[in-house]
C-alpha cells in the first residue's frame, strides 16, 4: 500500500485529495496547522488508513516510516487570507517547500508541488501557457502569495536538478467545489452566499475582468494522474471556459433565481484582467481534460452552499 503525506490535507483542495488517495489504496497522512484549514473538511474520513497531524511544515517536517508520495498543498490560498497572513504565506512557500523536499530526499519520495496560475501575475500572453514567464509585481499586496510560488517552483527544479528529486509541478487554475469557504473572498463562495441570503453581489470593477473555473473533481483527477506521470515540468490544470466576473455573478443569479441588485466595488490591486489555461501539456502528458461543465459544477457547489448556510 503505498504511503502518502499531503500537507493542507485539512484545506478546500487538499481534503478532496485525501479522500481521493484513499480511494486508490494510500495510506494517507494528512499534515495541516488548521490556518485557513478546517478539522470539519477530514471529520468525516473513518478510514484506518487515513491520519492527521497538526503541525506548522514550515518547521522541520518529520515522519515515522516509509513515504512514497509527498503532496505539499499547505498556502493560504484566497487574496482575503494570504492578505491576513501575509508571512506565514511568504514562509509556508519558502521554507515550507524547503523542508518538504528535505523530507522526500530522506524517504526517497516522489513530491508534487500544488503551485498557481498567480506565477503567472497579470498576465500578457493570453492563454497562458506553462512557457510564459509570468507578470508579478512582486511589492504589492499579492506578492507575498505569487512569488512564494515562483520561489517554491524554483526549489522544487533546483531539487529535481541538484539532487535529482523525482518531482512535479501543477500550476492550478480557479477551482471550485464544496468545502470553500463561505467568508475566504473568493468569488464562486461570495457570490452564492450573498445570493442565498439575499444580499446584493458584488462585483470587483467592472466585473470584464475574466476566470475559468474548474470543478473540484476534475482537478484532483488531472493531479493523481501529474503524480503517476513521469513529467517534472510545470502542467497547467484548469477549466478552458472562460467567464467574466460578471458573466458568473449573472450565472449565479440564473441558478438561485435571486432577486437582489449586482453592485461595483472598486478592483483591489494588480487583479488579473484576464486567466485562462493553455492545457495543450495536460491533454499530451497526461490525456486530461476537464469533464465537468462550469454551470454543472456550480450546481453541485450550490447544494453544498444551501446545505451549510
Ligand atoms: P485552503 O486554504 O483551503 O487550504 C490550504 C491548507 O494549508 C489549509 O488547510 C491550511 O490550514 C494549510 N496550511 C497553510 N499553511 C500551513 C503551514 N505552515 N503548515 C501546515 N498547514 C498549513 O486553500 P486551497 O484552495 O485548498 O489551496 C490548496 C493549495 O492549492 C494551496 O497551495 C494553493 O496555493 C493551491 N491553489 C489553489 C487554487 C484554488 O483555486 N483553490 C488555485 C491555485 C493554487
Amino acid at each position: 500500500m503505498p504511503r502518502t503525506l499531503v500537507t493542507g490535507g485539512a484545506g478546500f483542495l487538499g481534503s478532496h485529495l485525501c479522500e481521493y488517495l484513499l480511494q486508490k489504496g494510500h495510506e494517507v497522512i494528512c499534515m495541516d496547522n488548521l490556518i485557513t484549514g478546517r478539522v470539519g473538511n477530514i471529520a468525516h474520513i473513518r478510514n484506518k488508513s487515513f491520519t492527521f497531524i497538526n503541525y506548522n511544515v514550515t518547521n522541520y517536517v518529520y515522519v515515522d516510516g516509509p513515504l512514497d508520495y509527498v503532496f505539499h498543498f499547505a498556502s493560504p490560498a484566497s487574496p482575503i487570507d494570504y492578505q491576513e497572513y501575509p508571512i506565514q504565506t511568504l514562509k509556508v512557500g519558502s521554507l515550507g517547500t524547503h523542508k518538504t523536499l528535505g523530507l522526500a530526499m530522506e524517504k526517497g519520495s516522489r513530491y508534487l508541488l500544488a503551485s498557481t496560475s498567480e506565477v503567472y501575475g497579470d498576465p500578457l500572453v493570453h492563454p497562458q501557457t506553462e512557457d510564459y514567464w509570468g507578470n508579478v509585481n512582486p511589492i504589492g499586496i499579492r506578492g507575498v502569495y505569487d512569488e512564494a510560488k515562483r520561489f517554491a517552483e524554483a526549489m522544487v527544479m533546483a531539487y529535481h536538478r541538484y539532487h535529482k528529486l523525482d518531482t512535479r509541478i501543477v500550476r492550478i487554475f480557479n477551482t471550485f467545489g464544496p468545502r470553500m469557504r463561505l467568508y475566504d473572498g473568493r468569488a464562486v463562495p461570495t457570490l452564492m452566499r450573498q445570493a442565498l441570503k439575499g444580499e446584493d453581489l458584488t462585483v470587483f470593477g467592472q466585473g470584464s475582468q475574466t476566470r475559468s473555473f474548474c470543478y473540484v473533481d476534475d482537478l484532483i483527477e488531472g493531479i493523481y494522474r501529474l503524480m503517476m506521470s513521469d513529467y517534472s515540468n510545470p502542467v497547467n490544470l484548469g477549466n478552458t471556459e472562460e467567464l467574466s466576473i460578471l458573466e458568473l455573478a449573472h450565472l449565479i443569479v440564473k441558478l438561485t433565481d435571486c432577486k437582489t441588485k449586482i453592485i461595483h466595488q472598486p478592483l483591489p490591486d494588480d487583479d488579473p484582467k484576464v486567466r485562462k489555461p493553455d492545457i495543450s501539456r495536460a491533454k499530451a502528458v497526461l490525456s486530461w481534460q476537464p469533464k465537468v461543465r462550469v454551470a454543472e459544477g456550480m450546481q453541485k457547489t450550490l447544494e453544498w452552499v444551501k446545505r451549510i448556510i
